[in-house]
């Protein structure tokens, strides 16, 4: 059978989460957030008292944990030696600390062959931040999904308060900033677009016309 994947990486609050998501959804296809894996070993790192900054530390735990995904029809559930960490791997501490251990290259290593055994196996659209350069080097389609800073703290920021976080605007753009210097600058595999991705910017766009333009070059690349 031939497995249709789709590779999309993106800085920070780009929407991968949401439009990815959606656009899986409309394709039929599996969506793999490999952010919520980084986050799922930042997470235990913290409950289990290991600085994000040992690099010998977190090595060894990658190793020693079972991080697994489930797909549900309400999305990823993401389970840590089968204990369901869904809800709790979305606070600011917690996505530094994925973004602090997604430096190790012995990490790095382990994470990228879990996720292209998920990806063997089913059709799947993954997003990430090595994505098109590792995982997926060889996937027909390939997306850099990405929005001005302030466009996507501002998103980040409107979901936040929704949910009743009263955490500021600007601290919300700084945490962006912080991230994106943080995943651009590291020494293994940072980010940035491959030359073969196609590149969608929305920070004009909504989330509706977002999906719409993914679905677009995804439809494009199988017709050339
Ligand atoms: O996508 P999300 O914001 O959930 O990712 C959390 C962190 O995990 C990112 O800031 C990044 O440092 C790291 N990450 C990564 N490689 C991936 C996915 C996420 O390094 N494929």
């Amino acid at each position: 059978m031939m497995i249709l994947n789709i590779a999309m990486d993106g800085p920070v609050g780009a929407g991968k989460s949401s439009i990815a998501g959606e656009a899986a959804r409309r394709l039929g296809v599996l969506h793999l957030d490999t952010g919520a894996m980084y986050r799922a070993l930042g997470l235990t790192a913290i409950e289990r008292g290991i600085s994000p900054e040992d690099e010998a530390a977190v090595t060894q735990l990658m190793r020693a944990v079972d991080i697994s995904v489930a797909h549900s029809e309400f999305g990823q559930r993401t389970l840590v030696d089968g204990r369901d960490v869904t809800g709790l791997i979305r606070t600011p501490e917690v996505s530094m600390a994925a973004s602090a251990v997604g430096r190790y290259a012995g990490v790095r290593r382990e994470m990228v062959a879990l996720q292209q055994r998920l990806a063997s196996t089913t059709p799947m659209l993954v997003d990430g931040r090595d994505i098109c350069l590792r995982v997926l080097p060889d996937a027909p389609v390939k997306i850099y999904l990405t929005a001005s800073p302030e466009a996507r703290a501002r998103r980040r920021w409107l979901e936040m308060t929704g949910k009743g976080d009263e955490t500021p605007f600007e601290a919300v753009l700084a945490d962006v900033i912080a991230r994106d210097e943080q995943d651009m600058n590291r020494d293994v595999d940072p980010l940035r677009p491959t030359e073969d991705a196609v590149i969608l910017d929305t920070t004009e766009l909504d989330f509706e016309q977002s999906v719409e333009a993914v679905l677009r070059i995804v439809k494009e690349k199988y017709h050339e």
